[in-house]
């Protein structure tokens, strides 16, 4: 078991992406140990070989570590990116003209990008941002196959950088060719959540889930929420998604960087109502890419972040290339800590009202779940457990926020590591069946027992999910440690 001590740890999850820094076994030992419950596979950079690789290093050691650790796989969706720049980069002076074009010479001032039709779609007095917005022209000609840009903030660029243009309809399609390459990967590897960038309309994660039914990928999906568009069609994409990311990066590009927070509360809130786990993205600590310590306005975004609700945090630059990802994932589960201990229970539901009649649950499972919350308030139980076959009930728990930890019991290993992203819940994957609800409890409280987590006299409030094969419906029982309920 993780030396880290399972039901005392953090609730808010956290999700770190993997690179160059922290993808050898040594350090993906050591940032399991430090608080990770995902990894993020970015599929953005990197080989299938390269993936696979990781991805059989991590199922090996969260297996040594007897761990159930989640693996995100983040498609690169229409992000369009500059093509090679002469040098690797130019220093974009104030005023000066380039042209982007679909067939570039090699001209010092000819940029050329990944997405052909790019200068068609432009239209004169478009904004066009480059490398996260750092960079940014204007479009003041177009011509068949090209488009003049004069710089309006000036700044370096590198090749293969991002590309932005805010605001814009672009013809792109939400699946790339890369990206139907990529799930053909994830048909062969089992990850279990797969994230969609540049998401704009509930119509694109229809299509992801087409494609993945094809595959029969029984992955998680996780809408990337990063451009405006997808802000105004929040309620369809919720409809659609498992998971929601408020992708700040792109986010901060794509509409005035003033607007993020707001938006992202919102996503929180909308999203918690309709029964959907968020993950706050980008930037989180990012000063510790290169330092030891983080600035006080990143300790106060991480800590905002777990009070506003949110489900899980995600590290990017700052665990794939930092110099201290160990110390980062510290410093983030200490302060998710800090926040989680000023946060005070809900008295009962924390869900609203729109959000019990948004129909994401059973009203049964939602009922029972409410009252196994309230019984653990009243009998001050040690310990919650939900066995749950496909996750449902599980999320229907986490989304109470009690404070009484909280064990799942998943009986397929992929069930129970998507229960990773849940706020509040430790997922354990029980050997054998969860139907059968006396073997599920003995095995909960001889965990429980076994890591000193429970003792004699304790309550512990036990929930059994719906099984289509079982006469009862939603299950709950409450048994005293040492006796029998
Ligand atoms: C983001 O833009 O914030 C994000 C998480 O996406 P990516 O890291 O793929 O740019």
């Amino acid at each position: 078991m993780n030396p880290k001590e399972p039901l005392a740890s953090v609730k808010t999850k956290i999700v770190a992406t993997l690179g160059p820094s922290s993808k050898s076994p040594e350090m993906l030992r050591r940032l399991l140990d430090a608080g990770v419950d995902v990894f993020r596979l970015n599929f953005s950079h990197g080989t299938h070989e390269e993936h696979s690789n990781t991805l059989a290093t991590i199922r090996r050691i969260a297996a040594e570590g007897d761990r159930v650790i989640g693996v995100l796989m983040d498609l690169c969706g229409p992000k369009i990116r500059l093509g090679e720049l002469p040098g690797g980069m130019i220093a974009c002076e104030f005023d000066e003209v380039y042209t982007l074009s679909q067939s570039p010479t090699g001209d010092t001032r000819e940029l050329s990008c990944s997405y052909e039709r790019l200068p068609e779609d432009l239209t004169v007095g478009d904004a066009v941002l480059f490398a996260d917005g750092t960079v940014g022209m204007e479009v003041i000609e177009t011509a068949p196959g090209l488009a003049r840009l004069r710089v309006s903030l000036p700044g370096v660029i590198r090749s293969r950088q991002g590309i932005n243009v805010p605001g814009s309809g672009l013809s792109l399609p939400s699946l790339t060719e890369k990206d139907l390459i990529d799930l053909d990967w994830a048909a062969e590897h089992e990850v279990d959540f797969v994230a969609l960038s540049f998401v704009r309309s509930g119509a694109d994660l229809a299509r992801l889930r087409h494609e993945l039914d094809q595959r029969r990928i029984r992955s998680k999906v996780v809408a990337k929420i990063e451009k405006p568009q997808a802000v105004e069609d929040l309620t369809a994409i919720l409809a659609l998604s498992d998971v929601v990311m408020v992708a700040r990066g792109d986010l901060g590009v794509e509409v005035d960087v003033a607007r993020v927070p707001a938006i992202q509360k919102r996503i929180v809130r909308e999203a918690h109502a309709a029964g959907v786990p968020v993950i706050i993205a980008t930037q989180m600590l990012t000063s510790m890419e290169r330092s030891g310590r983080p600035t006080r306005a990143e300790a106060s975004d991480v800590f905002n972040a777990a009070i506003d609700g949110s489900d899980a945090v995600m590290l990017s630059g700052e665990t794939a290339i930092g110099d201290f990802p160990v110390e980062t994932v510290r410093t983030m589960s200490q302060i998710l800590a800090e926040a989680e201990r000023t946060e005070s229970e809900p008295a009962t539901s924390v869900r609203s009202e729109a959000g019990r009649n948004a129909g994401w649950v059973s009203p049964i499972t939602e009922a029972v779940v409410e009252s196994a919350s309230l019984a653990c308030r009243r009998l001050n139980a040690a310990l919650l457990v939900v066995a749950t076959r496909s996750g449902r009930s599980a999320l229907a728990v986490s989304m109470q926020r009690n404070r009484t930890p909280t064990i799942a019991l998943g009986q397929t290993e992929q069930v129970t590591r998507q229960l990773s992203l849940l706020r509040g819940v430790v997922p354990l994957t029980i050997p054998g069946t969860i139907a059968d609800l006396d073997q599920s409890v003995e095995y909960a409280m001889t965990w429980a027992r076994d890591r000193g987590l429970v003792a004699a006299g304790d309550r512990i409030v036990v929930l059994r999910g719906f099984f289509p094969d079982q006469p009862t419906h939603n299950t709950m029982v409450v048994r005293e440690m040492g006796t029998t309920s």
